[in-house]
């Protein structure tokens, strides 16, 4: 029997304001416990929220980049439930009325653009955290993180593999980032991720029952959480069993989801509309305003790109995967004049030296005008492919130019014809055994020569012109 899984992410992202959604405590991390609070966000009685008005431009930014329907008018409700972190008992969300609906994000799925549907995108307010380690008998709770404003981002069940899942995950950060209204750091809890996932016999209609994993924090955890589910429900049902609807928490150590909470034991939210705050309505003008800001989002620019400069998709993929990579890559296309030259470097080199420091393409060290220097030294045959290599490993490290890099060491190819046969002469008659050969019909001798050649001028003689000068002089 094949299986089809069907999955539907619920995903929260943290906005980017400097000041909470309902008072105006600092969004700061990493402070003293309770050092950002007041009485607004620790739910004292009598104190009143007031909505955070760059909390809603980022949302409307946000359904403007998923093609959503933004709502004329919206409103907050009240979540209620208890635990420790919550101190007013209930989380100020929204319900009925959330500020963005419907929409769709596009991912490649094997090649081709598959488009994820959006159910909604809704504000909320984060919770506190409790803390338990190292205190002994007690557990005590940090609400710096109340308040802070999140969004909610409700998918379709419209995903069909774990990987699938994953892309969709990195195309929302893409987009997120691009649009500069969350950090997408998954490790630190700005992008979090809740995966709905059930199986269905293929050709059946109707969904099967599903469980909710949670506590995945890199994209990595998502799909291999959501692969793990998807065999253990096609496992239970193979066996004769059903799938019950559950929460189940992702343990990263064991690779394995482990049952958290079962229906019976699902929170009765008791959801009702906020009477503290005013409905909210978004004007055209409102609208055209934010629209005005947007900038060219991951899609339109990998498409611009592959057009404009020649490149694969693929490398356009890549390139445009952040704002500062893509702004990197196209200062070097266009300061170096070699587009796939650009491309290739970036792909290769710079991206590998990035990624050994953990770091994103605005920390580079090395400008994309220097970079762009050392590719119009190759372009011009200054420097050979190879000694590119010495030259970029020095480049990257320090602040001289290519050009000051190639003076200095003089990395100067040679392209005198007359100084690399001399050079061939030389290993000629050195080597008198290994050219009777090549001239009894062992050709295969020609890298032997131009390996020698290569060392004998530091590896900077131009290749093409001693395989040339080579081949005539064997001859
Ligand atoms: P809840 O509020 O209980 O989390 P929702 O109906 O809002 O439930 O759905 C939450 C998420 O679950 C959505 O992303 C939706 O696409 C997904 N989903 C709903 N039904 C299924 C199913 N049978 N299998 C997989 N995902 C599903
Ligand atoms: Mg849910
Ligand atoms: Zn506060």
């Amino acid at each position: 029997m094949q299986y089809e899984p069907v999955i539907g992410l619920e995903v929260h992202a943290q906005l980017k304001t400097k000041s909470k959604i309902f008072c105006g405590c600092s969004t700061l991390f990493g402070q003293g416990p309770n050092s950002e609070t007041c009485p607004v966000c620790i739910g004292m009685p009598g104190v009143l929220p007031v909505l955070n008005k760059t909390a809603m431009d980022f949302i409307i930014k946000t359904g403007l980049a998923m093609n959503c329907t933004v709502a004329p008018y919206s409103r907050f409700a009240r979540k209620n439930y208890f635990y420790p972190d919550l101190p007013k008992g209930y989380q100020i969300s929204q319900y009925e009325l959330p500020v963005c609906q419907g929409g769709y994000v596009e991912v490649v799925v094997d090649g081709s653009v598959k488009r994820i549907g959006l159910t909604r995108i809704h504000l909320e307010e984060d919770a506190g955290k409790n803390l338990h380690e190292g205190i002994e008998g007690a557990s005590h709770v940090d609400l710096n993180r109340t308040g802070v404003p999140l969004m909610e981002i409700v998918s379709e069940p419209d995903i069909r593999s774990a990987s699938e899942a994953a892309e969709y995950m990195r195309k929302l950060r893409a987009i997120l980032r691009y649009i500069d209204v969350c950090d997408g750091n998954m490790e630190e809890g700005s992008l979090r991720c809740d995966a709905n996932v059930s199986v269905r016999p293929a050709g059946q209609k109707e969904f099967g029952t599903r469980a909710e994993l949670k506590n995945m924090n890199s994209f990595k955890n998502v799909q291999k959480a959501i692969e793990y589910e998807i065999k253990r429900q096609i496992a239970i049902i193979e066996d004769g069993g059903r799938v019950v609807q559950e929460t189940r928490l992702w343990d990263a150590n064991q690779g394995i989801t482990l049952s958290m909470r079962g229906k019976e034991e699902a929170h009765d939210y008791r959801y009702f509309p906020e009477p503290d705050l005013v409905p909210v309505e978004v004007s055209k003008e409102w609208l055209d305003d934010m629209r005005a800001t947007m900038p060219e989002l991951p899609d339109a620019k990998r498409e611009r790109f592959a057009r404009e400069y020649g490149i694969p998709d693929y490398d356009a993929m890549v390139l445009t995967e952040s704002r500062a990579l893509a702004d990197y890559y196209e200062k070097a296309a266009k300061l170096s004049g070699a587009p796939k030259q650009a491309s290739n470097w970036i792909m290769g080199d710079v991206l590998r030296e990035l990624k050994n420091a953990g770091a994103e393409a605005e920390e580079c060290p090395l400008e994309p005008e220097r970079l762009a220097g050392m590719i119009k030294l190759i372009e011009s045959g200054t420097i050979s492919g190879k000694i590119a290599k010495t030259v970029f490993e020095e480049i990257y490290r320090s602040k001289k130019t290519a050009d000051e890099v190639v003076a200095e060491k003089g990395l100067v190819q040679i392209t005198d014809a007359g100084e690399i046969g001399k050079v061939i002469d030389e290993v000629m008659a050195a080597n008198p055994q290994n050219v009777e050969q090549y001239r009894a019909g062992k050709t295969a001798l020609l890298g032997f020569f131009v390996g020698q050649v290569m060392k004998k001028t530091g590896g900077k003689a131009n290749p093409g012109l001693v395989n040339d000068l080579l081949r005539k002089k064997l001859a």
